[in-house]
C-alpha cells in the first residue's frame, strides 16, 4: 500500500466516517446550475411528453452507442418489453437468458407470454456462458437475450454467432453498460435491439424514471417510436396494441446535460475499480477482471468471498456502505416458481449469488474513501 507508484496525496480519511455505497449528492452538485437552466428552458417550452429535448437526447444517445437510432421510453423495463414486441415474440416462444441479472431482463419475455429459458453464468465475468447456450436452443428459440452485468460486455462475438446459426435475433440488455465497448465498439447497437436504462443509480441516470432503444434498422425504430405511443403514428389511429411508453420532456433535457459527462464518468469509474484492483490484490477475495477485447464501464464492481454475510456485516459497522446484486438468482425467484427450475440448475449462478458482494463506485469516490474501503476489508481478514 505504501509503494510510490500508488501513493496519492488525499489525506487519510478519519477512522469512523462513513462511505455511502451510493452518493448521487455529490454528482448533482457540481451539475445543479446547468440542470436547473436545462428545466427552466424545459418548463418554458411546455413540452411536458417527448418534445425536442428528448429527440435530442435521442439523437445524442444514438452518436454515443454508434447506432443509427435511438427511441427514448419511460423506464428499461418498458423499453425492453417493446424490443420483444418489435421481434413479435410471444406465446409458445422461447427467449435464452440469463438467470443472473435484475429481475426486468426477465419480466419483458413474460409480458409478452413467452418463456425465459436460463443458462449459467461464466464464472470470470458474470455474464451468459456462451459454451452452455448452444444446448438450450430448440426450434421454439426465437431470441436471445443476454446481459452486459455491472458494466461489462457479454461475450458478444460467440453469443452473435451462435444466433446466426440458429437464426435467431440476439438483444443487448445494457441497461447497466452505457459506452462499454467490446472489440472497440460501444454496446447496443451490435445486436439487432439494445436496451438501456435510465434510472437515477445506473451510469447515466434521469432525476426519474427513463429508458431507451438503440437499433440500426429504420423499421424497428419507426414501429418502436409506435408501439410507445400507443401504437400510433397518426393521432387517435391505432395500428397495433401499444403503450404508454414515452419519455418525459423533463428527463430529456436533464439527460441531455447529463450525457456530455457520461465520458469522464466512465473515465473516473475505470480509475476507481483501477485502484481496487491494486489495492485488494493481496487479499483473499476474488476480484472482478475485466474480460480480454473489452471495457467495462464499471457500474458496478462485485467481489466474491465465501463468507460474504460476515464481511457485509463488518463493512456496514464500520460504515461503508456495500450491496447484494444480486441475492437469489431469477430461476430460484418465487414469480418465476410455474418454470419449473430447481435449486442446482445453474450452480454458478447461485454459487455467485451466495458470495458476491458490491463494493460502493460511483465518478466522485474520493482516493480517501477508496483507501479507507480497503482498510476496512483488510480489518476484516486480519482478525
Ligand atoms: C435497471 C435494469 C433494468 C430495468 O431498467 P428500469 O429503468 O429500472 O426499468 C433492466 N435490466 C437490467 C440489467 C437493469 O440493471
Amino acid at each position: 500500500m505504501n509503494d510510490p507508484a500508488n501513493s496519492s496525496p488525499s489525506p487519510v480519511l478519519p477512522a469512523g466516517e462513513p462511505v455511502p455505497y451510493l452518493d448521487l449528492a455529490a454528482q448533482m452538485r457540481p451539475l445543479r446550475a446547468e440542470v436547473d437552466a436545462a428545466i427552466a428552458a424545459a418548463l418554458d417550452r411546455c413540452s411536458f411528453v417527448l418534445g425536442p429535448d428528448v429527440a435530442a437526447f435521442e439523437r445524442e444517445f444514438a452518436a454515443v452507442c454508434g447506432a443509427q437510432h435511438c427511441v427514448a421510453f419511460n423506464s428499461g423495463t418498458s423499453a425492453l418489453h417493446v424490443a420483444l414486441r418489435l421481434l413479435d415474440i410471444g406465446p409458445g416462444d422461447e427467449v435464452i437468458t440469463t438467470p443472473y441479472t435484475f429481475v426486468a431482463t426477465s419480466w419483458a419475455i413474460r409480458y409478452v407470454g413467452a418463456r425465459p429459458v436460463y443458462v449459467d453464468i461464466d464464472d470470470q465475468t458474470f455474464n451468459l456462458d456462451p459454451l452452455k447456450v448452444g444446448r438450450a436452443i430448440t426450434p421454439r428459440t426465437k431470441a436471445m437475450l443476454p446481459v452486459h452485468l455491472y458494466g461489462q460486455p457479454c461475450a458478444l462475438g460467440p453469443l452473435l454467432e451462435i444466433c446466426q446459426h440458429a437464426g435467431i435475433p440476439l438483444v443487448e440488455d445494457a441497461a447497466q453498460a452505457h459506452g462499454a465497448l467490446y472489440g472497440g465498439r460501444p454496446v447496443g447497437a451490435l445486436g439487432r435491439l439494445g436496451a438501456f436504462s435510465f434510472y437515477p443509480g445506473k451510469n447515466l441516470g434521469a432525476y426519474g424514471e427513463g429508458g431507451a432503444l438503440t437499433m440500426n434498422d429504420d423499421a424497428l425504430a419507426a414501429r418502436a417510436r409506435s408501439l410507445r405511443d400507443h401504437g400510433s403514428t397518426r393521432r387517435y389511429y391505432h395500428d397495433e396494441l401499444g403503450y404508454n411508453y414515452r419519455m418525459e420532456g423533463l428527463q430529456g433535457a436533464i439527460l441531455r446535460v447529463k450525457l456530455q459527462r457520461l465520458a469522464a464518468w466512465t473515465a473516473a469509474r475505470r480509475r476507481v475499480a483501477r485502484r481496487y484492483q491494486e489495492l485488494l490484490a493481496d487479499t483473499p477475495l476474488r476480484l472482478p477482471q475485466e474480460a480480454e477485447g473489452s471495457q467495462s464501464v464499471w457500474h458496478l464492481f462485485v467481489v466474491r468471498h465465501p463468507d460474504r454475510d460476515a464481511l457485509k456485516a463488518h463493512l456496514e459497522a464500520a460504515g461503508i456502505g456495500c450491496a447484494l446484486h444480486y441475492p437469489l438468482p431469477l430461476h430460484l425467484q418465487k414469480c418465476f416458481a410455474d418454470l419449473g427450475y430447481r435449486e442446482g440448475d445453474f450452480p454458478v449462478a447461485e454459487q455467485t449469488a451466495r458470495e458476491c458482494l458490491a463494493l460502493p463506485i460511483y465518478p466522485e469516490l474520493t482516493d480517501a474513501q477508496i483507501e479507507r474501503v480497503v482498510a476496512v476489508i483488510k480489518g476484516f481478514f486480519q482478525r
